[in-house]
């Protein structure tokens, strides 16, 4: 049986991950394919918050997260739910994810996460200058506000533990964030400014460009789901929905949520889950906001989209199902009317799926049988910021050049 298409590398999937890939690649003279069952840029890349978090090395277990454990995981008013049913699928994964909530392994987290975070913003910059996005690309600053006294004590401890990271960020008393967001609701405990940070204002826009270039500039891409993949002497075969095959050199597996079974096909065991989240959008006529204010207690962003404001965020432990909770997205509508009373019905509303690996570090490496076949997936909150860095680390490693971080850190191996 002959494949039917050859091609020198096979990425699969068509995230901002895969995407950002497929344009660092075409910059060389290799010969690219992207499979994906979807539109591209139509997953979890579509629907986020846009921001370019560069300041985001905080890791999702952490003993803050510890220590409320409980509250965090079986309430379901909490920013940070489980969803019951899938307690016991989830146990493996919850249990690895505990060990990562001690003091030492979150210390080391957020070093390795500060390592891959550093240029992310510089990194954007440049790629959206490539594709000619600059216009969505905007510089005005990031917001984490605090409702109350206690949360902007909790807030102060936090900021200051990143700036121990070299993260510029700055306390703002309640009058200096009414100077910067004159239109929210005056709150006690004022917030914290990142006044480097960048955010995409249409990230599903940003990445529909970033497609058009892509083939335009004679990327093949094919609307299918890649069920099989094997190795053979002349390379990788991997078998679409539908019967077709694909003969590849290489293979770049970045299937976002997607990737823990085509990742066991190349012979890696890795603990990838999801973390639902849920956005909502309010069409405006005239912008409430003028950067992402994150409400960190509540666990989400608002972010001033073109043309709408998109309330982005929470957690829920529950697996791949799509049917939505309307339990998460009313919560979400009444955090939102916290800050915004008049907001009463929103316009469209949205679930995808965080890729998420225990230790919050995506998995960018050469699977155990070599780099035939590479993993770029498991970015969990990050996604959208470290699609640049992650390009350039898999280009590194498809050509066994140095990358310019090291690649231990985010190694398949490390599980
Ligand atoms: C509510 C929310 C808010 C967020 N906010 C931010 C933020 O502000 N900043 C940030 O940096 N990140 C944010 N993120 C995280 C970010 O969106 C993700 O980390 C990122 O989009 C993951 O990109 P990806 O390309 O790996 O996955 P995806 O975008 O999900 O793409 C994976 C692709 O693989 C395809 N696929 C699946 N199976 C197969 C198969 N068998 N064969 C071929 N293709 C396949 C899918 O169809 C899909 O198109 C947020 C996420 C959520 C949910």
């Amino acid at each position: 049986m002959n494949p039917s298409i050859s091609t020198d590398v096979l990425i699969v999937g068509g995230g901002v991950i895969g995407l950002t890939i497929a344009h660092r690649l075409q910059q060389t003279n290799r010969s690219v394919m992207l499979i994906d069952p979807a539109e591209p840029g139509s997953g979890a890349s579509w629907g986020n918050a846009g921001t370019i978090a560069d300041y985001a090395i905080i890791p999702v277990a952490s003993p803050a997260v510890l220590r409320n454990l409980p509250a965090l995981l079986f309430n379901r008013n909490s920013p940070l739910s489980i969803r019951k049913a899938a307690i016991l699928s989830l146990a493996p994964w919850l249990l690895r994810f505990l060990r990562q909530a001690l003091p030492a392994a979150t210390q080391r987290n957020m070093q390795v996460l500060a390592n891959i975070l550093a240029d992310a913003g510089q990194r954007w910059q440049e790629l959206a200058e490539h594709i000619q996005g600059q216009a969505l690309l905007k510089a005005n600053g990031c917001l984490y506000v605090y409702d109350d006294q206690r949360s902007f004590e909790l807030g102060w401890q936090d900021i200051s533990h990143r700036q121990s990271f070299g993260i510029d960020a700055e306390m703002l008393t309640p009058q200096q964030l009414a100077s910067l967001e004159p239109q929210l609701p005056p709150v006690e405990g004022g917030a914290a400014f990142f006044p480097n940070a960048l955010y995409i204002n249409d990230p599903g826009q940003f990445l529909t460009l970033m497609f058009k270039q892509l083939t335009d500039q004679g990327l093949h891409f094919q609307q299918a789901s890649v069920i099989g993949l094997s190795r053979h002497k002349s390379g990788i075969e991997a078998t679409l929905s539908g019967g077709n095959r694909v003969s590849a050199g290489q293979v770049v597996i970045a299937a976002g949520a997607y990737s823990r079974g085509l990742a066991r096909m190349a012979g890696d065991r890795i603990p990838l889950q999801t973390e639902r989240g849920y956005h909502l959008e309010f069409d405006l006529d005239q912008p409430l906001l003028g950067r992402p204010v994150s409400a960190s207690s509540r666990g989400f962003y608002m972010t001033p989209m073109q043309g709408r404001l998109r309330v982005a965020g929470t957690v829920e432990l529950g697996g791949l199902n799509p049917k939505a909770s309307r339990h998460r997205l009313d919560k979400l509508q009444q955090g939102i009317n916290y800050y915004f009373p008049h907001l009463k019905q929103a316009n469209r509303s949205w679930l995808g799926f965080r890729p998420s690996i225990p230790d919050s570090r995506p998995v960018i490496s050469a699977s155990k049988y070599g780099n035939d076949i590479v993993y770029a997936f498991g970015h969990g909150h990050i996604g959208m910021t470290l699609a640049p860095i992650t390009a350039e680390l898999v280009y590194a490693l498809l050509t066994s050049t140095t990358p310019p971080i090291d690649l231990n850190d985010y190694s398949a191996g490390r599980f």
